[in-house]
């Protein structure tokens, strides 16, 4: 076999331009000598970062012929795991840190990023290729139309930069949309001063409801909100405003 025929259904678009390729291979750091590569494909990424002696590759591909690809096509490559990264327990399969790497799926790239922050205390750095939209959504700051869940959850535990933006005609085949290539840092805070299951709970629930003031959204959470924020749509809050508005409600409900 030569090359794998790109399947619809798993999101599959190769990437067809090599300097694209070692550009994002590149914006890797060293932060954890363990990367995992999401979706290798045919490992147009692959290829890049075997030659980084100093990094430790795993990659974890969910389609059989994309696998058979790569075992035929790269020997020095060890760990190839066939599976789907959202059904796998990674973190257990890593002894520490590991950094992410990968042009992603796009049909599931949010979920990838809510497995990230499951995992937050573990991935120093991620590196993704996602729809330029998808990028935008979660480098963006409050008052922004496109800031929403994401933004919060993310922009609260890692520092994003938006890389680049990479255009339609450099895929096979070419998605409908552009791209953009993103990386996440993680930042120095490992615990939040107020409950992070509440935390995420009422990001979630007021950016469901995200054209409603926060009294009423928020109003299965809290019954009477602080003034301050009653009558605040959610992208209005900045990631403090959320982290503080949770430490007020935490104490309100004691
Ligand atoms: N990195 C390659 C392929 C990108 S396309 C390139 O840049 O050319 C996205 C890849 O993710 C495909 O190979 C697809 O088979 C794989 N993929 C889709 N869903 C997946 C999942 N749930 N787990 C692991 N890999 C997945």
């Amino acid at each position: 076999m030569s090359y794998v025929k790109p399947k619809k259904s798993l999101g599959q678009h190769f990437l067809s331009d090599q300097n694209i390729a070692r550009k994002i291979v590149d914006s890797l750091g060293v932060d954890s000598t363990n990367v995992l590569e999401i979706g290798p494909g045919m490992g147009v990424l692959t290829q890049y970062l075997l030659k980084r002696k100093e990094l430790n590759l795993t990659v974890i591909e969910i389609d059989r012929d994309s696998v058979t690809y790569l075992q035929n096509n790269f020997p020095d490559l060890q760990n190839i795991w066939a599976e789907d990264f959202l059904k796998v327990d990674i973190s257990s399969r890593f002894n520490g840190n590991f950094s992410i790497i990968g042009n992603f799926p796009y049909n599931i790239s949010s979920q990838i990023f809510f497995r990230v922050l499951e995992m937050r205390d573990q991935i120093p750095e991620i590196v993704g290729m996602v729809q330029k939209e998808v990028a935008e959504r979660i480098a963006s700051n409050h008052g922004n139309k496109s800031y929403g869940i994401l933004s919060v959850l993310l922009q609260a535990f890692y520092n994003i930069e938006y890389l680049f933006t990479v255009p339609e005609n450099v895929f096979i085949p070419p998605p409908k949309v552009k791209s953009a290539v993103i990386r996440l840092k993680r930042n120095g805070i490992f615990k939040l001063p107020c409950s992070e299951k509440l935390f995420f709970e009422v990001v979630k629930t007021s950016f469901n409801l995200r054209r409603k003031m926060l009294r009423n959204s928020l109003k299965t959470i809290c019954a009477k909100l602080p003034e301050h924020y009653a009558q605040k749509r959610p992208e209005q809050l900045s990631v403090s405003d959320f982290i503080k508005l949770t430490t007020e409600i935490e104490n309100l409900n004691k």
